[in-house]
């Protein structure tokens, strides 16, 4: 992991999940996982936060918020995809409504797989969502394109 300069705040928004994921989501935030040890601040504006983190499959109704948020959302971010929901549409790909994974509507720089993703796979992909931020910080410091794909990279659950 770089250097950060700042502690990462992070926005977590649960497109269309069971719920499976949320409570893992919730887990990493308890003493016993304690993702706050990496400087990591939980928000609810979109305006504040380095990382978007999503659980859940995209689906008709909820691609215009996820787009917005990711839209308010400063340069450099990250987005963490959590759960084969969030990643692929999941168990819920077939379903009428569902579009797929985040990746249809937002760029996406980590993929966390897992039905329910585990805390330590979330944390795991925190922190190279983390790496990938502050590569697009240097690259913007040096005045590069910020090119999302670059970032992508594969957890292993
Ligand atoms: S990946 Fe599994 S646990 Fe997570 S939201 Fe989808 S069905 Fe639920």
């Amino acid at each position: 992991m770089s250097y950060v300069t700042k502690s990462p705040w992070l926005i977590h928004y649960d497109g269309s999940s069971c719920n499976g994921c949320d409570i893992e989501v919730l887990a990493c935030l308890t003493p016993m996982y304690d993702v706050e040890r990496f400087g990591i601040i939980n928000t609810g504006n979109p305006k504040h936060a380095d990382i978007f983190l999503i659980t859940g499959a995209i689906n008709e109704q909820n691609k215009a918020v996820v787009k917005q948020i990711y839209e308010q959302m400063p340069e450099p971010k990250v987005v963490i995809a959590v759960g084969i929901c969030a990643t692929s549409g999941g168990i819920f790909k077939e379903c009428y409504n569902i579009m797929g994974g985040t990746d249809t509507v937002i760029p996406v720089d980590v993929y966390v797989p897992g039905c329910a993703a585990r805390p330590e796979a979330i944390i795991d992909g925190v922190v190279k969502g983390l790496g990938v931020l502050a590569k697009k910080k240097e690259a913007m410091e040096k005045g590069l394109p910020i090119d999302t794909a670059k970032g992508k990279e594969k957890e292993e659950a």
